[in-house]
C-alpha cells in the first residue's frame, strides 16, 4: 500500500484537529501553515458547499487570505485559524444550533477568518497617532478592522467568491460580515471603563434581541437553565457577534499553556512596535482579563446561550489566578512551560528578545 503524501497527511491531521473540544490544550499555532489552511478549507467547506459557492473558490480565496495575513507573531494566520476554530467550536455548544442555518454559520466562520487580515502588527491608536495613510482613509474610525474587510472583499471580487449567490445573500452576507468584523475592535477604554462599555455594549444587544422578539430568560435565577430562543435573523446576528467575540479573545479562557503561549506572542508584537517590557506586558493581562473578558462571559451565562459556558468561565478564572500570581512572585514559570511545550515556536518567535529568553533559559522563576 502506498504511503500517503505529504499533503494527504496534512489534510488527516488537519481532520482530527477540528474534533478537538475547547478545554483540551491543542494550541493551532503549534501547526503548519499547511496543516493550518487544510483546518480552514475544513472549517468553512461544509456551510460553503450548502450555499453554492465552488470548493476551488473557496481553496483560492483561502490561500489568497493565508498570503494577505502578515508574518506578525500575534496577528498571523495561525490566529486567524484559532480564532475560526473557536467560532466552530462556540457554534457546535450553542444550546440551540438549529437556530442557525448554512447562511448563519458561513457568515459567522468566514467573518471570523478575515477578521485580521492584514493586520500591520500594531493598535488603531498607533494608526491613528501616527496620522497614517490607512488612519486618514478610514478616519480614524476602527482603522485596522476596516481594512482587514476592504482587503478580504478586494479578493472576494478579484475571484468573484460569491458569484453563484444571489445577489441578495451578497448583500445581506456582506452586511453582517461588515458588523461583524467591525465588533471585534476592542481599542481602549482600558480598566473599569472597559467594563462598564463592554456591559452597556452587551446590555443593548440582549434588548435588541428582546425587541425583536426573542425569550430572554429571567437572571435573577441565574439564567442557566431559562428558555432562550434565538428567533430573528436580527437576534442570530447579535449571538454571531457574541460568539466571535469570545473566539477572538478564546486564548484567554484556555488552558493556560495556550493562553500562555498567545500572551507571549501578543508581547513580543508590542514589544516590537511599541518596545512594552515584559514587566509591563503581564500588567496588561490581568485587566484584560477582569475587564474585558470576564464581563463578556458573565453576559453569556446570564442570558444562557452556551452549554458549556462554566468551563469557559473556569478557564478564564484559573488563567486570571496564575496571572495574579505571576505578578508577584513567578512571572516567568507559565511562559517557559509554554515554550518548552512548543520549542519551534521559541526559537522562531524569541530571537532578538532578550527580556523572553532569559526567562526561557533560566527556568522557573528565574526572572523573579
Ligand atoms: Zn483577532
Amino acid at each position: 500500500m502506498a504511503s500517503p503524501t505529504k499533503s494527504e497527511s496534512n489534510q488527516d491531521d488537519a481532520k482530527q484537529y477540528i474534533t478537538e473540544p475547547w478545554s483540551s490544550s491543542f494550541d493551532p499555532s503549534s501547526l503548519s501553515p499547511e496543516t493550518l489552511y487544510d483546518m480552514a478549507v475544513l472549517l468553512l467547506q461544509p456551510s460553503s458547499v450548502k450555499l453554492g459557492i465552488p470548493t476551488t473558490k473557496l481553496r483560492l480565496f483561502l490561500s489568497l487570505a493565508q498570503a494577505n495575513y502578515r508574518q506578525n507573531a500575534y496577528h498571523c494566520w495561525a490566529h486567524a485559524v484559532h480564532v475560526t476554530f473557536n467560532a466552530y467550536r462556540l457554534l457546535q455548544d450553542l444550546k440551540d444550533l438549529e437556530s442557525f442555518d448554512d447562511f448563519d454559520v458561513f457568515v459567522l466562520l468566514f467573518s471570523a477568518l478575515i477578521h485580521d487580515l492584514d493586520h500591520p502588527g500594531h493598535s488603531n491608536m498607533m494608526e491613528i497617532s501616527n496620522n497614517s495613510k490607512m488612519a486618514r482613509l478610514y478616519n480614524d474610525q476602527s482603522v485596522i478592522e476596516n481594512n482587514s474587510i476592504c482587503i478580504a472583499y478586494n479578493l472576494v471580487h478579484d475571484i468573484n467568491l460569491f458569484s453563484d449567490l444571489t445577489t441578495e445573500m451578497q448583500g445581506m452576507l456582506r452586511t453582517r460580515c461588515v458588523e461583524l468584523v467591525l465588533a471585534t475592535d476592542i481599542s481602549p477604554p482600558s480598566g473599569k471603563d472597559r467594563a462598564m462599555l463592554v456591559e452597556a455594549k452587551w446590555n443593548a444587544m440582549v434588548q435588541a434581541m428582546g425587541n425583536s422578539g426573542g425569550s430572554v430568560g429571567s437572571a435573577a435565577s441565574g439564567g442557566v437553565d431559562c428558555e432562550f430562543k434565538i428567533v430573528t435573523t436580527e437576534q442570530r446576528q447579535r449571538v454571531s457577534i457574541m460568539l466571535l467575540n469570545i473566539a477572538d479573545l478564546g486564548s484567554a479562557m484556555q488552558p493556560v499553556n495556550v493562553f500562555s503561549n498567545w500572551s507571549q506572542r501578543l508581547y513580543i508584537e508590542n514589544n516590537k512596535s511599541t518596545g512594552l517590557t515584559q514587566e509591563q506586558h503581564i500588567k496588561t493581562q490581568q485587566p484584560f482579563m477582569q475587564y474585558l473578558c470576564l464581563p463578556l462571559l458573565q453576559f453569556a451565562s446570564k442570558y444562557p446561550i452556551l452549554k458549556n459556558i462554566n468551563v469557559y468561565l473556569n478557564l478564564l478564572q484559573n488563567n486570571l489566578d496564575t496571572w495574579n500570581e505571576m505578578n508577584t512572585v513567578k512571572r516567568c514559570s507559565v511562559i517557559t512551560a509554554a515554550y518548552v511545550v512548543q520549542p519551534g515556536v521559541v526559537q522562531s518567535n524569541l530571537v532578538g528578545n532578550d527580556v523572553a529568553m532569559e526567562c526561557v533559559k533560566g527556568g522557573v522563576g528565574a526572572k523573579q
